[in-house]
């Protein structure tokens, strides 16, 4: 299989028919062996109850429910089985037609993981924007890797990639780290459109970054 699409998603009802029509056009179109694997992160609205009408009607589409929410880094290990994987948010603000191009740098350029980059953002709030810009810095810094946006929930990886890390609760925003100190070294950025949130709420505030510094810290001096 080329492609494995993967979709945390937490209350998230109205977007998923959208997005899974928008993702199914550009695989097709594409001529990519593909499965879309929607995560349903302990939803309490009809998520789970969408899911299951769309996996009935397209085969390409899984749907895989936890009993709680985990946070979406949990998402990513789970069973994709393609040779490149996506993760992607399910709120229509991450463009499926990003797809061909994230999926050439691996296949083609020999990335081992590719990391979006909203460039130009919509959701311009000093709660949203200020400790984004910090945590980059940060990031940037002590890991030596130079993305602008290691939030950014588009991701593309080579499957051995995924499948040397592993991930949980705000634990995505440092998958580029985890992925060089694995030893995978060709990590590299992509512009992306950002669009705004057409239905549903945000789901991250400042207390979402400091979770995931104290995974991370919790993997340095743990293990
Ligand atoms: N999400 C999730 N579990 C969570 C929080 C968020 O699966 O605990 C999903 C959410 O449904 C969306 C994606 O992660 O698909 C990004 O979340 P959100 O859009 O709220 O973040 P923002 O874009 O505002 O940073
Ligand atoms: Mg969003």
């Amino acid at each position: 299989m080329n492609l494995s699409i993967v979709v945390p998603l937490l209350n998230e009802e109205e977007s998923l028919p959208e997005l899974c029509d928008w993702i199914r056009r550009v695989c097709t179109t594409q001529h990519y062996t593909y499965e879309i694997i929607l995560v349903d992160d302990g939803s309490t609205d009809d998520s789970w109850q969408v899911i299951e009408g769309l996996s009935r009607e397209d085969e390409h589409i899984k749907g895989i429910k936890f009993q709680r929410n985990y946070g979406k880094s949990a998402a990513l290990n789970k069973a994709a089985k393609g040779d490149v994987i996506i993760t992607m948010d399910a709120d229509l603000q991450d463009s499926p037609d990003e797809i061909p191009e994230l999926f050439y740098m691996i296949v083609e350029e020999g990335y081992d993981m590719v990391s979006g980059w909203k460039k130009i953002r919509y959701d311009n709030t000093l709660t949203k924007n200020l400790p984004s810009k910090l945590f980059n810095a940060v990031t940037r810094k002590v890991s030596k890797i130079h993305l602008h946006d290691f939030n950014c929930g588009l991701k593309a990886y080579r499957k051995k990639v995924v499948k040397s890390i592993e991930v949980y609760g705000e634990m995505h925003r440092y998958i580029p780290v985890l992925a060089k100190w694995a030893g995978f070294r060709k990590i590299g950025e992509k512009v992306v459109e950002h669009r705004k949130r057409k239905y549903g709420v945000t789901k991250f505030g400042w207390d979402r970054f400091i979770n995931g510094f104290l995974d991370l810290l919790s993997i340095f001096f743990v293990g």
